[in-house]
């Protein structure tokens, strides 16, 4: 029960990595909020939380937009009265370089995976009146270049430091901010990737070259590291950028 009584928040939770996270949270004791901008996929998580047990409400919500960020705290803060855990995890991929992106598509995938951090923070960090911690999802695409996919690099550099700035601004508040990079994850992002590159999904998941362990992750081995940034086992770690990706970057 590591994160016992606490409130948190997880975005992009219907599915995929968050969807792991949410549930894991549930299970280690927290009251989940499950913000997406998937109706359904949310409101199936937050059931089966509740159906086994645990505390969770849907928010069907646009990372993006401002007033949506201000009601998904507001929801977690009405609704359990307290904040504890930010996960901002929501996030897209557009596959395509500098001469194939359009300028739509680029700012798109800049506030969906940039902007919404900072309105989220902005709205959440007042409502963590006892501390908390926040954690980023980067990418090893943050970290280190990737083929064909600019924009998304650039935002997940950009979520990489702006982890460390927030860190650096709000640790006298006893709040930590910290980012996980997963490499290559099992989740319905990765796989229209691969739908998208015409791989089939056995040989891109097994591609030895890129990933030293011989496979991608499953999205409960992220959650599990978030889980760690999110808990009091990581009191004196912020700043940092914790990567999870089976070797990848090494
Ligand atoms: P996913 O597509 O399964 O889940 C992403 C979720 O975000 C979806 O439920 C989607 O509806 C939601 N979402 C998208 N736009 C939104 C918006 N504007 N507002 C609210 N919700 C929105 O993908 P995933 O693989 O679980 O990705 C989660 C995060 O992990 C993303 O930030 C992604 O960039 C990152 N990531 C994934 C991988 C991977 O290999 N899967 C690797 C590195 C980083």
């Amino acid at each position: 029960m590591k994160l016992k009584d606490k409130v948190a928040i997880v975005t992009g939770g219907a599915s995929g990595i968050g969807r792991a996270t949410a549930i894991l949270f549930a299970r280690e004791g927290a009251a989940v909020v499950v913000a997406d901008i998937d109706a359904a996929g949310a409101a199936s998580a937050a059931e089966e939380i509740v159906a086994s047990g645990g505390r969770a409400v849907p928010v069907t919500a646009d990372v993006s937009d401002d007033d949506d960020c201000a009601r998904i705290v507001a929801t977690a803060t009405d609704t359990f009265g307290h904040l504890h855990v930010l996960f901002n995890n929501a996030g897209i991929i557009r596959r395509a370089d500098a001469l194939g992106i359009t300028v739509a598509e680029w700012d798109l995938v800049m506030a969906v995976n940039v902007r919404s951090v900072f309105l989220m923070c902005r709205h959440a960090i007042p409502a963590m009146t006892s501390g908390g911690a926040i954690v980023n999802t980067g990418s090893g695409w943050g970290l280190k270049g990737g083929g064909n996919a600019l924009s998304y690099c650039a935002s997940k550099a950009a979520v990489v430091n702006m982890t460390r700035a927030l860190a650096i601004d709000h640790a006298k508040a006893g709040i930590r901010v910290n980012s996980v990079n997963p490499g290559d994850t099992d989740t319905p992002m990765l796989r229209e990737e691969a739908r998208q590159l015409s791989e089939k999904w056995t040989a891109f998941a097994a591609d030895a070259a890129d990933r030293p362990m011989g496979r991608a992750g499953s999205p409960d081995e992220i959650a599990r590291a978030v889980l760690f940034l999110a808990s009091e086992d990581a009191s004196y770690i912020t700043g940092s950028a914790l990567v999870v990706d089976g070797g990848g970057l090494a």
